[in-house]
Parts: C-alpha cells; sequence; structure tokens
C-alpha cells in the first residue's frame, strides 16, 4: 500500500518545477498569505512523469492537513496545469535524514479513501456489528479486563502550544482510524503532560462513533503481565488470536516493552497483522523512540512509519486555560488572581496542576473557606514543602510511620495504641490527628491510611479527618497541636 522509497530532492526536472510554479499560482490567489506561507511554501517539487506530478511534504502532519483542508484547491490548481487526467502524488518525508543519509519518504496518492461515501452502510455495520458480538462473545474474560475512562474526553483536552500537532493527530486519528497516513501514531512526553488522556480520547471518539469497531487500550505492562498469565494457563494462543482481530490497538507506556525480547517478539507479530490489515495502532512512550533503549530495531523502524508526536511541558496560557477549565468542569468561579497566581507557581506538569486544585477545593471545603490567594499561597506553600521534603536528598522522606511516631510521642501514647482498638479519648484523639497529619502529608490513599491504623477502613479515615478539620475550626487547642505536630514532622528527624 504505501511503499517506503527514497528520493533526491534535487534531482527534480526542470518541468515540473515550472508546473508547480504555476499551481503555486493559482493556490496563492485563493489563499490568505499565511495560510499559503505554513502549508505550501515548503513544498518541493519533485517529478513529472506520466502526468503524475510528485511533490515533497515535509511530515505525515502536512499530508494529512493539505489533503484535509485543501483539496479543493489542489485539484483546481493541477486541472488546470495538468487536465483532468492529470495526477499528484505526495513524498512524504518520515525520516529527516542527515549528512549521510538521504531523507526517507514514502509516496501516497492524492486523495484517499473516501470514508464518507459508503454503499449500503446500514448493513456493512450491521455485518461488523454481529462479527463483533460473535468475538465479544469468544472473548469475553479478556474484554472484560479493558478499561476506559469516559472522563478522558478531546472537549476535556485542552489544547496549546504544547501539544497542538499530538492533538491534531488524535483527532484525526478517532476520525478515521487505519486510513490516515498516521499509523502507528506515537505520542511520547514526560509524565504528566497527557498521554493517556489523549490516547483514551481517541478510544473513546472510536467507540462513541463506531461502536462496532473493537477498540482495545492497554498499557504495555498489563499487555506483558497478560501474556504472563495466559502462558502459565496454556492459553496464549487464544490471547493472541485476540489480539488479532482488534481495530484500534493501543498501548500505553510502551517504554516497558524494553529487554522483554519475548514480548517484542510477540507484539510484532501483532503489529504487523494489524498493520497489514489497515487497522489502526496508537502508541504512547515516556521518551522519544531513538532513545527506547533495548527495543529491537525491527520494532523501532516500525515507529517511524506513522507519526511521532510529542507532548510538551505546558506554557503559561495553557496552564491558565487548564485551570479554567478544571474549575469550570467543578462549577467553581474564583478570581483571575487566583487563577494567575497557580498558573506562575506549578509548572511543572499537568497532574501537578490538577493535585493542587483538588487540594485546594478540599480545603476550602473542610475547612469552610472561600478560595482566595490567602488559601491558595496556603495550598501550595504546603505542597512545596512536601515535595521538599520528599526529597531523599534533603530533609528525608515523610512516611507514614515517622507521622505515627510523632503522634505518638507528642500525645504521649504507644504505637500499638493508636493502631489498636482502644475508644479511649487521648487516644481517639491523637489517632484522628495522625490520619489527618497522613492525608496532609503522604500520597497514600484512605484505604492505605486505614490499613496502616489497624486495617480501619477508609469511612474510619474520612471520619477522622472531617472531624479534625472540624474541630480546628473552633478548638484553638486542636489547631495548636496540629501546628506543633507539623512543625516537628516537618523536621523530619
Ligand atoms: P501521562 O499519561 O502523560 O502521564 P495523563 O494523561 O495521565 O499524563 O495526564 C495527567 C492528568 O492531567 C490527567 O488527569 C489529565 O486529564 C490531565 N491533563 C493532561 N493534559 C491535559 C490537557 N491538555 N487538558 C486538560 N487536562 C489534561
Ligand atoms: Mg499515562
Amino acid at each position: 500500500m504505501l511503499k517506503p522509497t527514497t528520493h533526491n530532492p534535487y534531482s527534480m526536472n526542470k518541468d515540473c518545477r515550472s508546473v508547480w510554479e504555476n499551481c503555486l499560482k493559482t493556490i496563492r490567489s485563493a489563499l490568505p498569505e499565511h495560510t499559503f506561507n505554513t502549508w505550501f511554501a515548503p513544498i518541493i517539487p519533485l517529478s513529472l512523469y506520466n502526468n503524475t506530478l510528485t511533490i515533497q511534504v515535509p511530515s505525515p502532519f502536512y499530508y494529512e492537513y493539505i489533503e484535509e483542508n485543501y483539496l479543493e484547491i489542489l485539484r483546481k490548481a493541477i486541472d488546470k496545469e495538468l487536465g483532468p487526467e492529470g495526477k499528484l502524488e505526495y513524498s512524504v518525508v518520515v525520516d529527516k535524514g542527515n549528512a549521510h543519509n538521504l531523507p526517507k519518504t514514502m509516496t501516497v496518492p492524492n486523495t484517499k479513501i473516501d470514508l464518507d461515501i459508503k454503499p449500503a452502510e446500514s448493513k456493512v455495520n450491521a455485518d461488523l456489528q454481529k462479527r463483533k458480538m460473535q468475538i465479544l462473545k469468544e472473548y469475553e474474560s479478556f474484554f472484560r479486563e479493558i478499561q476506559f475512562n469516559e472522563n478522558y474526553t478531546f472537549d476535556n483536552f485542552v489544547e496549546g502550544d504544547c501539544n497542538r500537532l499530538a492533538r491534531a493527530a488524535g483527532l484525526a486519528v478517532a476520525k478515521k482510524p487505519g486510513v490516515t497516513a498516521f499509523n502507528p501514531l506515537m505520542l511520547y512526553g514526560g509524565v504528566g503532560l497527557g498521554k493517556t488522556h489523549l490516547v483514551q480520547a481517541i478510544a473513546n471518539h472510536i467507540r462513541f462513533n463506531s461502536p462496532e469497531k473493537i477498540v482495545v487500550y492497554v498499557s504495555s505492562e498489563k499487555f506483558v503481565n497478560q501474556f504472563f498469565e495466559e502462558i502459565k494457563n496454556d492459553r496464549v494462543q487464544k490471547l493472541k488470536n485476540f489480539y488479532l482481530q482488534i481495530d484500534v490497538l493501543i498501548i500505553d507506556d510502551v517504554q516497558f516493552f524494553a529487554g522483554k525480547e519475548k514480548m517484542q517478539e510477540m507484539f510484532f507479530h501483532i503489529f504487523n497483522h494489524l498493520h497489514q490489515h489497515g487497522k489502526q495502532i496508537i502508541m504512547t512512550s515516556d521518551r522519544p523512540p531513538k532513545e527506547l533503549q533495548g527495543l529491537e530495531d525491527r520494532l523501532l523502524s516500525r515507529f517511524k512509519w506513522g507519526l511521532t508526536a510529542d507532548l510538551q511541558q505546558p506554557d503559561f496560557e495553557t496552564r491558565v486555560a487548564i485551570i479554567l477549565k478544571k474549575l469550570q468542569n467543578e462549577g467553581i468561579e474564583i478570581s483571575y488572581d487566583v487563577v494567575e497566581y497557580l498558573a506562575n507557581n506549578i509548572d511543572s506538569n499537568i497532574r501537578e496542576l490538577e493535585g493542587v486544585i483538588v487540594s485546594l477545593l478540599a480545603r476550602s471545603n473542610l475547612e469552610r473557606r472561600e478560595i482566595d490567594l490567602q488559601l491558595a499561597r496556603e495550598t501550595i506553600k504546603h505542597l512545596i514543602q512536601r515535595v521538599d521534603e520528599r526529597r531523599p536528598e534533603t530533609t528525608g522522606e515523610i512516611d507514614i510511620e515517622h507521622i505515627q511516631k510523632v503522634v505518638c510521642h507528642y500525645f504521649d501514647v504507644k504505637e500499638d495504641e493508636i493502631k489498636g482498638k482502644s475508644r479511649t479519648q487521648h487516644i481517639v484523639k491523637a489517632r484522628q490527628i495522625a490520619m489527618y497529619l497522613c492525608k496532609e502529608y503522604t500520597e497514600l490513599s484512605l484505604k492505605a491510611i486505614g490499613y496502616h491504623f489497624g486495617g480501619r477502613d477508609h469511612s474510619t479515615v474520612i471520619h477522622a479527618i472531617q472531624t479534625i478539620s472540624d474541630l480546628m475550626e473552633v478548638d484553638s487547642s486542636i489547631r495548636q497541636d496540629v501546628n506543633a505536630l507539623m512543625k516537628l514532622i516537618a523536621k523530619n528527624e
């Protein structure tokens, strides 16, 4: 279908150049200057052969974008220069090359399959739907494990300079899985920058718009574990067959494949099969493909077939937009000062930004305070302090045992007393304050905290946190205790 070729861009013949120049005149007259400069100026005419003009575009994204948006004007220009029999082909640069290697390109014809004209569409869909039901039935146990987060949508994904290409490519794939040049689509970027959100948004879009398609989302870690599990159960062939029948395969965090040769082989086989059958493959990684050490070359070269796009740290404007979006989702309005303050002070990643917003809302809720600059300052100060304290090379990590120890010493109770069943008032008080502080200082879930307090359940922990927050409002001695304990804990001795 798409044949990789190498073109030498400098061996173009004169004819093709003048034909393309004339085409450009037509195109230029129909488009705004900046559009023309962005999308058409970088194109290089390569050859004119058998009435087919081949032009080189800088990336698969260009090709997609031009086809999507400027098909008509291109057709008009080609008609004018070469007549209705004239054809256009793109040579799409997929690898820029270097001083020693020519750029790698693939050649694709102009005008892709038009998905919108589907004969007897309802009949086709009914057949596909039936096929899906059969596969669902046969592989029910595998399907049960696939998890989609419906909150991850394109609507909820704030666009900015840091993610524009990745988002546009993701949307193109979501609209036409398996048909665009972005196959596979490889997204990479540091932690918390939106990789999982974006690929899940693609999954949700396809699931919603093409319910007959079989979409699978799996982390590479889970993929690996699943295969090991089925090897044990002697059902590995069944698992493999399952993967061979799906329409869209999304593998999150492929860096876990590094060094796992057996898995790579399995994946390689599935990948090839799906790709050959026009099925969509989407992958994410926390680093660019070339840094995926220990990932076999043949696997790596496959990643280059499609499009690789990165997600970068969000800039200030994007951070503001994200904060506003998250608050809007919660139905909360806060003053712009506060938004700006948050955006200025948290610039690491979006997950961190979300974490601060959640803490801020929780604080405002628990302490029944309005969200203002003061509360934002306190929240951030607290979190930044926590981050610093978590760094082992500074004050050492604050863990639950440390908190328990400090609290027990302070209230003069024994450690097994706060973990035990005693309802004695001062022990209950120490226990509840310790739980409150664990929530403040650690990332542990309520369930995990309960576990460390003699296996209590999470509702007991919620009750403790609520009680202490309420008491802190009305009881200055509790407030003093908590403040004193925070200082002691922060010392981390
Ligand atoms: P990654 O997989 O890259 O580590 P995630 O996709 O898990 O990151 O994103 C972390 C959090 O940040 C998620 O809750 C996600 O919804 C949110 N997030 C990331 N990017 C955006 C964005 N552009 N707009 C809105 N929320 C985002
Ligand atoms: Mg992720």
